[in-house]
C-alpha cells in the first residue's frame, strides 16, 4: 500500500468558503482528506519581494484589519467544522515572512502558542501537526516545534538548520536515503516540492505527481488554494487538474488517501 496526504496552504480568516468547496467538493465526496494548513491569525500587509501582496491576500481581496483570526470568520469554520474531511493544521501563526526563520526562543515559543490557542478557540481540535511559512524553519524552531507537534511537515531538511542533537539520527536518514524520519517524538515529513502549482503547465502536473507517488511509499502532496483563483478569478484549466488528481487518487487500489493524523496511528510505515 501507498499513502498520500494533500497538504493545501494559507486557509486563513479572509479565505472564501466558495473557493475551498469549488476546490474539495471532488475529494470529500469520495472520502479523501484535505489537509488544511490553515493560518490561525494572518497578517494583511505580507508583501512579496517585488511589493505586491502575498499571493493569499490577493485572492481575498482587501480587508482594513491588520490582522484577521480565523475565528473571527464562523462561516468559515462552520463550513469546515461540517465537513469532517478537512483536517485543520497549524501553519504558523501571521504567516509574516520569515516568522519562524528565526533564532529568538521566546518569540518563537509565543507565536506558536498563539497560533494553537486561536485554533482552540475557533473550535477546533488542537493541532498536532505544524507546517512553517514558506517551509521555512530555524534550528530553534524546529526544536520548539518538536515539542508542542507530533508532525512537522517542510520541504526538506538540512542538518545546518536543524538542533544538533539531531544531527545522528538525521545522518542515518541521509544513509538511508529517507524521506522521512523520526526523532524522538516527533515526525518529521519532507515533500516533494509543490506539484500542484500555477508555475508548472498543466499537462505536466498530473504525470509529475504519478512519478513521485510510485517513488516513495508516504507522499505529501502540497499546493495552495488560492493560485487556482488569482486576481480573483479561477482558473478553470487548473481546477480540472486537482480535479483529475481526486480520481486518479479515488481509483488506485494500492493507494489511500489519508490525513496526517493517521500517521499517528502507526499504521502508516513512512518509507
Ligand atoms: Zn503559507
Amino acid at each position: 500500500m501507498r499513502y498520500v496526504i494533500l497538504r493545501d496552504d494559507d486557509t486563513n480568516g479572509l479565505t472564501p468558503v466558495e473557493c475551498l468547496e469549488r476546490l474539495y467538493r471532488p475529494f470529500l465526496e469520495r472520502g479523501l482528506p484535505v489537509n488544511l494548513a490553515t493560518i490561525p491569525k494572518v497578517q494583511t500587509n505580507v508583501r512579496l519581494p517585488d511589493g505586491r501582496p502575498e499571493g493569499f491576500l490577493g485572492a481575498c481581496g482587501p480587508d482594513a484589519r491588520e490582522t484577521v483570526g480565523i475565528d473571527e470568520n464562523p462561516e468559515l469554520v462552520r463550513y469546515l467544522q461540517r465537513n469532517p474531511g478537512y483536517q485543520v493544521v497549524q501553519h504558523g501563526y501571521h504567516h509574516s515572512v520569515a516568522e519562524f526563520d528565526s533564532h529568538r526562543r521566546a518569540e518563537i515559543r509565543e507565536r506558536l502558542e498563539r497560533g494553537t490557542a486561536v485554533l482552540l478557540r475557533a473550535g477546533f481540535p488542537r493541532p498536532r501537526t505544524f507546517v512553517a511559512p514558506y517551509d521555512k524553519l530555524s534550528a530553534v524552531s524546529l526544536a520548539a516545534a518538536s515539542r508542542r507537534f507530533a508532525i512537522i511537515s517542510t520541504g526538506w531538511f538540512e542538518w545546518r538548520r536543524l538542533p544538533a542533537r539531531w544531527w545522528p539520527a538525521y545522518l542515518l536518514k541521509k544513509f538511508r536515503h529517507r524521506a522521512h524520519w523520526r526523532v524522538g517524538n516527533v515526525i518529521l515529513l519532507s515533500h516533494p516540492g509543490c506539484l500542484l502549482s500555477f508555475h508548472r503547465p498543466c499537462a505536466a502536473i498530473l504525470p509529475a505527481i504519478q512519478e513521485q507517488v510510485r517513488r516513495r511509499r508516504l507522499t505529501v502532496l502540497v499546493t495552495h488554494w488560492w493560485e487556482y483563483f488569482r486576481d480573483g478569478r479561477p482558473d478553470q484549466a487548473f481546477i480540472e487538474v486537482l480535479h483529475r488528481t481526486a480520481a486518479y487518487l479515488a481509483d488506485q487500489s494500492d493507494l489511500r488517501v489519508i490525513a496526517f493524523e493517521d500517521v499517528l496511528s502507526g499504521q502508516v510505515p513512512l518509507n
